[in-house]
Protein backbone atom coordinates (compact mmCIF):
# COMPACT_ATOMS: atom_id res chain seq x y z
CA UNK A 1 0.00 0.00 0.00
CA UNK A 2 1.31 3.56 -0.59
CA UNK A 3 0.92 5.88 2.25
CA UNK A 4 0.68 9.65 2.03
CA UNK A 5 2.24 11.25 5.27
CA UNK A 6 1.38 14.49 5.92
CA UNK A 7 2.77 18.01 8.33
CA UNK A 8 0.22 20.67 7.84
CA UNK A 9 1.76 23.80 9.02
CA UNK A 10 0.30 27.50 9.42
CA UNK A 11 1.40 28.26 6.17
CA UNK A 12 2.87 24.96 4.51
CA UNK A 13 2.81 21.36 3.91
CA UNK A 14 5.26 18.98 4.28
CA UNK A 15 4.61 15.61 2.77
CA UNK A 16 6.09 11.66 1.61
CA UNK A 17 4.70 9.24 -0.46
CA UNK A 18 5.77 6.02 1.03
CA UNK A 19 5.43 2.91 -0.57
CA UNK A 20 5.06 0.42 2.53
CA UNK A 21 5.37 -2.86 0.03
CA UNK A 22 9.08 -2.01 -0.87
CA UNK A 23 9.54 0.21 2.25
CA UNK A 24 10.45 3.25 -0.36
CA UNK A 25 9.94 6.90 -0.05
CA UNK A 26 8.63 7.45 -3.53
CA UNK A 27 8.31 11.51 -3.38
CA UNK A 28 8.51 13.70 -0.97
CA UNK A 29 7.98 17.80 -1.05
CA UNK A 30 6.83 21.25 0.73
CA UNK A 31 4.06 23.64 -0.16
CA UNK A 32 5.07 26.44 1.04
CA UNK A 33 3.11 30.31 1.84
CA UNK A 34 -0.40 28.66 1.55
CA UNK A 35 -2.46 31.70 1.73
CA UNK A 36 -0.08 34.15 1.14
CA UNK A 37 2.15 35.70 -2.03
CA UNK A 38 4.37 33.36 -3.51
CA UNK A 39 2.89 30.04 -2.36
CA UNK A 40 4.74 27.12 -4.92
CA UNK A 41 5.49 23.60 -4.06
CA UNK A 42 9.37 21.99 -4.33
CA UNK A 43 8.70 18.20 -5.30
CA UNK A 44 11.06 15.50 -5.31
CA UNK A 45 10.58 11.86 -7.16
CA UNK A 46 12.77 9.49 -9.48
CA UNK A 47 15.41 12.06 -8.31
CA UNK A 48 14.24 14.92 -10.24
CA UNK A 49 12.86 18.35 -8.15
CA UNK A 50 9.70 20.30 -10.08
CA UNK A 51 8.97 23.44 -9.04
CA UNK A 52 5.50 24.77 -9.35
CA UNK A 53 4.37 28.79 -8.24
CA UNK A 54 0.96 29.30 -8.19
CA UNK A 55 -1.57 30.99 -5.76
CA UNK A 56 -2.64 28.73 -2.72
CA UNK A 57 -5.52 30.68 -0.91
CA UNK A 58 -5.74 27.69 1.65
CA UNK A 59 -4.50 23.99 2.27
CA UNK A 60 -7.03 22.74 0.15
CA UNK A 61 -4.97 24.23 -2.74
CA UNK A 62 -1.89 22.69 -1.09
CA UNK A 63 -3.00 19.48 -1.07
CA UNK A 64 -4.15 19.94 -4.65
CA UNK A 65 -0.88 21.36 -6.04
CA UNK A 66 0.70 18.66 -3.94
CA UNK A 67 -1.82 15.96 -5.91
CA UNK A 68 -0.96 17.51 -9.45
CA UNK A 69 2.72 16.97 -8.76
CA UNK A 70 2.11 13.28 -7.55
CA UNK A 71 0.62 12.94 -10.23
CA UNK A 72 2.81 14.77 -12.83
CA UNK A 73 3.67 12.63 -16.26
CA UNK A 74 7.30 12.78 -16.13
CA UNK A 75 8.04 14.32 -12.31
CA UNK A 76 4.87 12.72 -10.27
CA UNK A 77 4.95 9.22 -8.39
CA UNK A 78 1.41 7.80 -9.31
CA UNK A 79 -0.79 7.30 -12.19
CA UNK A 80 -4.15 7.73 -10.27
CA UNK A 81 -5.01 10.01 -7.19
CA UNK A 82 -6.29 6.09 -5.72
CA UNK A 83 -3.17 4.90 -5.40
CA UNK A 84 -3.22 6.47 -2.38
CA UNK A 85 -4.36 4.00 -0.27
CA UNK A 86 -4.04 5.98 3.29
CA UNK A 87 -3.20 9.17 4.70
CA UNK A 88 -1.19 10.24 7.28
CA UNK A 89 -1.14 13.10 9.19
CA UNK A 90 1.24 14.54 12.58
CA UNK A 91 -0.88 16.37 14.70
CA UNK A 92 0.85 18.17 17.64
CA UNK A 93 -1.55 18.04 20.52
CA UNK A 94 -3.86 15.21 21.62
CA UNK A 95 -3.84 16.60 24.96
CA UNK A 96 -5.10 12.93 27.36
CA UNK A 97 -7.54 12.42 24.87
CA UNK A 98 -5.25 10.47 22.60
CA UNK A 99 -2.87 8.04 23.72
CA UNK A 100 -2.46 6.30 20.28
CA UNK A 101 -2.77 6.84 16.56
CA UNK A 102 -6.48 6.82 15.19
CA UNK A 103 -8.49 6.77 12.31
CA UNK A 104 -10.03 9.86 11.98
CA UNK A 105 -13.82 11.10 12.35
CA UNK A 106 -15.92 13.59 13.30
CA UNK A 107 -15.36 13.18 16.75
CA UNK A 108 -11.81 12.41 16.53
CA UNK A 109 -11.71 16.18 14.73
CA UNK A 110 -13.62 17.80 17.21
CA UNK A 111 -11.40 16.12 19.28
CA UNK A 112 -8.23 17.57 17.82
CA UNK A 113 -10.43 21.28 17.80
CA UNK A 114 -11.01 20.74 21.50
CA UNK A 115 -6.71 20.97 22.38
CA UNK A 116 -6.59 24.17 19.84
CA UNK A 117 -6.41 25.99 23.46
CA UNK A 118 -2.94 23.30 23.77
CA UNK A 119 -1.73 24.08 20.84
CA UNK A 120 -2.71 27.01 19.19
CA UNK A 121 -0.25 27.46 16.12
CA UNK A 122 -0.56 23.58 14.95
CA UNK A 123 -4.13 21.95 15.49
CA UNK A 124 -5.65 24.44 13.56
CA UNK A 125 -2.93 23.71 10.72
CA UNK A 126 -3.31 20.24 11.36
CA UNK A 127 -7.00 20.41 11.33
CA UNK A 128 -6.66 22.33 7.91
CA UNK A 129 -4.90 19.64 6.44
CA UNK A 130 -7.12 16.89 7.30
CA UNK A 131 -10.11 18.68 6.57
CA UNK A 132 -8.74 19.79 2.69
CA UNK A 133 -7.50 15.78 2.49
CA UNK A 134 -11.41 14.99 2.97
CA UNK A 135 -12.17 17.47 0.24
CA UNK A 136 -10.29 16.49 -2.16
CA UNK A 137 -9.71 12.68 -1.60
CA UNK A 138 -13.18 12.01 0.03
CA UNK A 139 -12.59 7.89 -0.27
CA UNK A 140 -9.10 7.69 1.42
CA UNK A 141 -9.40 7.28 4.94
CA UNK A 142 -7.24 9.45 7.30
CA UNK A 143 -5.37 8.79 10.37
CA UNK A 144 -4.24 10.85 13.38
CA UNK A 145 -0.57 10.01 14.74
CA UNK A 146 -0.39 12.67 17.32
CA UNK A 147 3.20 14.26 18.96
CA UNK A 148 2.10 13.91 22.42
CA UNK A 149 0.34 10.08 22.39
CA UNK A 150 3.67 7.94 23.46
CA UNK A 151 4.05 10.22 26.45
CA UNK A 152 0.54 9.65 28.00
CA UNK A 153 1.77 6.83 29.82
CA UNK A 154 3.85 9.05 32.36
CA UNK A 155 2.86 9.01 36.03
CA UNK A 156 0.96 11.70 37.56
CA UNK A 157 4.15 12.65 40.15
CA UNK A 158 6.43 13.25 36.20
CA UNK A 159 3.31 15.35 34.79
CA UNK A 160 1.45 17.34 37.33
CA UNK A 161 2.90 21.02 37.88
CA UNK A 162 3.16 22.35 41.66
CA UNK A 163 0.35 24.82 41.41
CA UNK A 164 -3.33 24.42 42.30
CA UNK A 165 -5.03 20.99 41.30
CA UNK A 166 -7.75 22.59 40.28
CA UNK A 167 -5.58 24.13 37.11
CA UNK A 168 -5.11 20.24 36.04
CA UNK A 169 -8.80 19.59 36.45
CA UNK A 170 -10.21 22.85 34.65
CA UNK A 171 -7.63 23.52 32.55
CA UNK A 172 -6.00 20.78 31.86
CA UNK A 173 -2.89 22.39 32.85
CA UNK A 174 0.24 19.56 33.17
CA UNK A 175 3.46 18.03 31.19
CA UNK A 176 2.07 16.39 27.68
CA UNK A 177 5.77 16.13 26.27
CA UNK A 178 6.44 16.24 22.22
CA UNK A 179 8.09 14.17 19.70
CA UNK A 180 6.77 11.10 20.87
CA UNK A 181 7.08 9.53 17.57
CA UNK A 182 10.60 10.12 17.31
CA UNK A 183 10.97 9.11 20.87
CA UNK A 184 9.01 5.58 20.58
CA UNK A 185 10.54 5.00 17.15
CA UNK A 186 14.29 5.35 18.36
CA UNK A 187 13.83 3.85 21.98
CA UNK A 188 12.32 0.81 20.34
CA UNK A 189 14.73 0.40 17.15
CA UNK A 190 17.54 0.98 19.71
CA UNK A 191 16.93 -1.92 21.42
CA UNK A 192 16.06 -3.88 18.26
CA UNK A 193 19.47 -3.67 17.22
CA UNK A 194 21.09 -4.03 20.30
CA UNK A 195 19.23 -7.29 20.64
CA UNK A 196 18.00 -6.10 24.04
CA UNK A 197 14.45 -7.25 25.37
CA UNK A 198 12.75 -3.62 24.76
CA UNK A 199 10.19 -4.80 27.68
CA UNK A 200 12.94 -4.97 30.53
CA UNK A 201 15.12 -2.14 29.12
CA UNK A 202 15.59 1.18 30.55
CA UNK A 203 16.07 3.73 27.55
CA UNK A 204 16.88 7.71 27.73
CA UNK A 205 16.65 9.19 24.45
CA UNK A 206 17.78 12.38 23.43
CA UNK A 207 16.32 14.05 20.85
CA UNK A 208 18.24 17.22 19.68
CA UNK A 209 17.25 18.59 16.63
CA UNK A 210 16.28 22.96 16.19
CA UNK A 211 13.83 21.61 18.85
CA UNK A 212 14.93 19.43 21.72
CA UNK A 213 13.24 16.78 24.41
CA UNK A 214 14.74 14.25 26.39
CA UNK A 215 12.13 11.03 27.30
CA UNK A 216 13.19 8.53 29.83
CA UNK A 217 11.91 5.37 28.58
CA UNK A 218 11.00 2.43 30.79
CA UNK A 219 10.25 -1.24 30.08
CA UNK A 220 8.93 0.24 26.43
CA UNK A 221 6.87 2.96 28.48
CA UNK A 222 7.72 6.44 28.57
CA UNK A 223 7.89 7.60 32.30
CA UNK A 224 9.22 10.70 32.07
CA UNK A 225 10.29 13.70 29.74
CA UNK A 226 11.64 17.41 29.22
CA UNK A 227 9.18 19.19 27.03
CA UNK A 228 5.98 20.25 29.01
CA UNK A 229 2.49 21.84 28.08
CA UNK A 230 4.42 23.17 25.55
CA UNK A 231 7.38 22.77 23.89
CA UNK A 232 9.23 25.83 25.62
CA UNK A 233 10.32 23.58 28.58
CA UNK A 234 13.45 21.51 28.68
CA UNK A 235 16.94 21.94 27.33
CA UNK A 236 18.11 25.20 25.39
CA UNK A 237 16.58 24.62 21.79
CA UNK A 238 17.64 26.50 18.56
CA UNK A 239 15.52 30.14 19.92
CA UNK A 240 13.59 28.30 22.88
CA UNK A 241 14.72 28.87 26.26
CA UNK A 242 14.00 26.14 27.67
CA UNK A 243 13.31 25.97 31.64
CA UNK A 244 13.85 29.12 33.75
CA UNK A 245 12.06 30.42 36.74
CA UNK A 246 8.23 31.03 35.77
CA UNK A 247 9.55 34.51 37.59
CA UNK A 248 11.50 35.48 34.75
CA UNK A 249 8.54 36.32 32.65
CA UNK A 250 6.60 38.64 35.11
CA UNK A 251 10.43 40.29 35.76
CA UNK A 252 10.94 40.49 32.39
CA UNK A 253 7.61 41.88 31.60
CA UNK A 254 7.54 44.61 34.37
CA UNK A 255 10.72 46.22 33.35
CA UNK A 256 10.48 46.21 29.99
CA UNK A 257 6.82 47.39 29.71
CA UNK A 258 6.09 43.76 27.70
CA UNK A 259 3.04 41.91 27.98
CA UNK A 260 3.24 38.15 28.81
CA UNK A 261 2.37 37.01 25.25
CA UNK A 262 5.28 39.05 23.92
CA UNK A 263 7.12 37.63 26.63
CA UNK A 264 6.50 34.04 25.81
CA UNK A 265 7.12 34.98 21.96
CA UNK A 266 10.84 36.32 22.77
CA UNK A 267 11.09 32.80 24.91
CA UNK A 268 9.85 31.10 21.88
CA UNK A 269 11.10 32.68 19.58
CA UNK A 270 14.69 34.58 20.27
CA UNK A 271 16.13 32.69 23.45
CA UNK A 272 18.10 29.56 23.49
CA UNK A 273 21.30 29.27 21.39
CA UNK A 274 20.20 32.45 19.01
CA UNK A 275 19.59 34.24 22.27
CA UNK A 276 22.66 33.45 24.32
CA UNK A 277 25.38 33.16 21.50
CA UNK A 278 24.23 36.40 19.00
CA UNK A 279 25.38 34.37 16.54
CA UNK A 280 22.78 31.78 15.22
CA UNK A 281 20.25 29.11 15.84
CA UNK A 282 21.88 26.84 14.12
CA UNK A 283 24.07 24.65 16.20
CA UNK A 284 26.68 23.93 13.13
CA UNK A 285 26.87 28.13 13.55
CA UNK A 286 27.25 28.36 17.23
CA UNK A 287 29.82 25.33 17.16
CA UNK A 288 32.23 27.08 14.39
CA UNK A 289 31.80 30.66 16.25
CA UNK A 290 32.83 28.56 19.81
CA UNK A 291 35.76 27.09 18.22
CA UNK A 292 36.67 30.51 16.93
CA UNK A 293 36.05 31.67 20.85
CA UNK A 294 33.44 33.50 20.67
CA UNK A 295 32.73 33.25 24.62
CA UNK A 296 29.08 33.44 24.22
CA UNK A 297 28.89 30.71 21.79
CA UNK A 298 31.13 28.57 24.14
CA UNK A 299 28.83 29.65 26.98
CA UNK A 300 25.37 28.81 24.69
CA UNK A 301 27.27 25.04 23.52
CA UNK A 302 28.49 24.77 27.16
CA UNK A 303 24.70 25.77 28.48
CA UNK A 304 22.89 22.52 26.07
CA UNK A 305 25.76 20.12 27.21
CA UNK A 306 25.03 21.14 30.69
CA UNK A 307 21.49 20.62 30.47
CA UNK A 308 21.72 17.33 28.72
CA UNK A 309 23.58 15.55 31.51
CA UNK A 310 21.20 16.95 34.11
CA UNK A 311 18.57 15.51 32.27
CA UNK A 312 20.32 12.26 31.80
CA UNK A 313 21.61 12.27 35.49
CA UNK A 314 17.95 12.68 36.75
CA UNK A 315 16.45 9.83 34.21
CA UNK A 316 18.81 7.79 35.30
CA UNK A 317 17.69 7.96 38.59
CA UNK A 318 13.84 7.95 37.84
CA UNK A 319 14.38 4.74 36.14
CA UNK A 320 16.87 3.17 39.16
CA UNK A 321 19.79 2.68 36.26
CA UNK A 322 19.99 3.42 32.64
CA UNK A 323 20.36 0.26 30.16
CA UNK A 324 20.82 2.33 26.89
CA UNK A 325 21.36 6.07 25.75
CA UNK A 326 20.49 7.18 22.44
CA UNK A 327 21.22 10.29 20.58
CA UNK A 328 18.94 11.24 17.36
CA UNK A 329 17.80 14.50 14.98
CA UNK A 330 19.92 16.73 13.77
CA UNK A 331 22.45 17.43 16.76
CA UNK A 332 21.78 14.56 18.07
CA UNK A 333 22.88 12.08 14.98
CA UNK A 334 25.73 14.85 13.78
CA UNK A 335 27.39 16.48 16.78
CA UNK A 336 30.20 13.91 18.26
CA UNK A 337 31.94 16.59 19.56
CA UNK A 338 28.51 17.43 21.32
CA UNK A 339 28.00 13.67 22.11
CA UNK A 340 31.46 13.12 23.57
CA UNK A 341 31.22 16.19 25.91
CA UNK A 342 27.54 15.18 27.15
CA UNK A 343 28.82 11.68 27.84
CA UNK A 344 32.44 12.80 29.32
CA UNK A 345 31.61 12.31 33.62
CA UNK A 346 29.13 9.59 32.94
CA UNK A 347 31.53 6.78 33.88
CA UNK A 348 30.37 6.73 37.54
CA UNK A 349 27.24 5.46 36.01
CA UNK A 350 28.81 2.91 34.36
CA UNK A 351 28.92 5.13 30.97
CA UNK A 352 31.89 4.91 28.64
CA UNK A 353 32.07 6.19 24.53
CA UNK A 354 34.65 5.13 22.64
CA UNK A 355 35.93 7.94 21.46
CA UNK A 356 36.95 6.30 17.69
CA UNK A 357 33.18 4.99 17.13
CA UNK A 358 31.91 8.26 17.76
CA UNK A 359 34.61 10.30 15.48
CA UNK A 360 32.56 11.10 12.29
CA UNK A 361 29.36 8.50 13.18
CA UNK A 362 26.44 9.79 11.60
CA UNK A 363 24.50 6.38 11.12
CA UNK A 364 22.84 3.77 13.46
CA UNK A 365 25.62 2.40 15.58
CA UNK A 366 26.91 1.80 18.83
CA UNK A 367 29.62 4.65 20.23
CA UNK A 368 30.25 2.86 23.43
CA UNK A 369 32.85 1.09 24.38
CA UNK A 370 32.87 -2.62 24.62
CA UNK A 371 33.31 -2.79 27.86
CA UNK A 372 30.87 0.05 28.70
CA UNK A 373 27.82 -1.04 30.98
CA UNK A 374 25.81 1.29 29.18
CA UNK A 375 25.66 0.98 25.54
CA UNK A 376 25.46 4.45 23.98
CA UNK A 377 23.53 4.29 20.60
CA UNK A 378 23.04 6.70 17.45
CA UNK A 379 19.78 5.85 16.00
CA UNK A 380 18.68 8.45 12.93
CA UNK A 381 14.78 9.11 13.61
CA UNK A 382 12.04 8.68 11.20
CA UNK A 383 8.76 10.15 12.11
CA UNK A 384 7.80 9.92 8.82
CA UNK A 385 7.81 6.02 8.83
CA UNK A 386 6.47 5.71 12.23
CA UNK A 387 3.20 7.92 11.23
CA UNK A 388 3.35 5.58 7.58
CA UNK A 389 3.30 2.49 9.83
CA UNK A 390 0.68 3.37 12.13
CA UNK A 391 -1.33 5.00 9.40
CA UNK A 392 -1.19 1.20 7.75
CA UNK A 393 -1.79 -1.04 10.60
CA UNK A 394 -4.74 0.99 11.83
CA UNK A 395 -6.26 1.07 7.73
CA UNK A 396 -5.60 -2.93 7.57
CA UNK A 397 -7.26 -3.61 10.94
CA UNK A 398 -3.55 -4.78 12.68
CA UNK A 399 -2.31 -4.10 16.07
CA UNK A 400 0.54 -1.35 16.38
CA UNK A 401 3.75 -2.25 17.36
P1 LIG B 1 14.17 20.01 13.34
O1 LIG B 1 13.87 20.10 14.81
O2 LIG B 1 13.89 21.26 12.58
O3 LIG B 1 13.66 18.75 12.68
P2 LIG B 1 16.80 18.85 12.88
O4 LIG B 1 16.56 17.55 13.55
O5 LIG B 1 16.96 18.86 11.40
O6 LIG B 1 15.75 19.94 13.33
O7 LIG B 1 18.13 19.47 13.53
C1 LIG B 1 18.61 20.71 13.18
C2 LIG B 1 19.85 20.99 14.02
O8 LIG B 1 20.83 19.98 13.73
C3 LIG B 1 20.49 22.33 13.72
O9 LIG B 1 20.84 22.99 14.93
C4 LIG B 1 21.75 21.92 12.97
O10 LIG B 1 22.78 22.83 13.15
C5 LIG B 1 22.08 20.60 13.65
N1 LIG B 1 23.08 19.87 12.87
C6 LIG B 1 22.99 19.41 11.62
N2 LIG B 1 24.18 18.90 11.22
C7 LIG B 1 25.05 19.07 12.26
C8 LIG B 1 26.41 18.76 12.50
N3 LIG B 1 27.14 18.19 11.55
N4 LIG B 1 26.95 19.06 13.69
C9 LIG B 1 26.21 19.64 14.66
N5 LIG B 1 24.91 19.96 14.49
C10 LIG B 1 24.34 19.68 13.33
Amino acid sequence: MKILVLNAGSSSLKYQLIDMDKNDVLAKGLVERIGQEGSKITHKANGQVLVIEKACKDHTDGIQLMLDALLDPEKGALKSMDEIGAVGHRVLHGGELFSASCLINEEVKAAIRANIPLGPLHNPANLQGIEACEKVMPNTPNVAVFDTAFHQTMPAKAYMYGVPYKYYEELHVRRYGFHGTSHRYVSKRACEFLGLDRNNTRVITCHLGNGSSMAAVMNGKCVDTSMGITPLEGVIMGTRSGNMDPAVVQFIANNKNMTVDQVLNMCNKESGLLGISGVSSDMRDVDTAADEGNERAILARDMLHYGIKKYIGSYAAAMGGVDVIVFTAGIGENGDDLRASVMSGFEFLGVKIDPAKNKGCRSEAVISADDSKVKIVVIPTNEELVIAQDTLCIVTGKAID
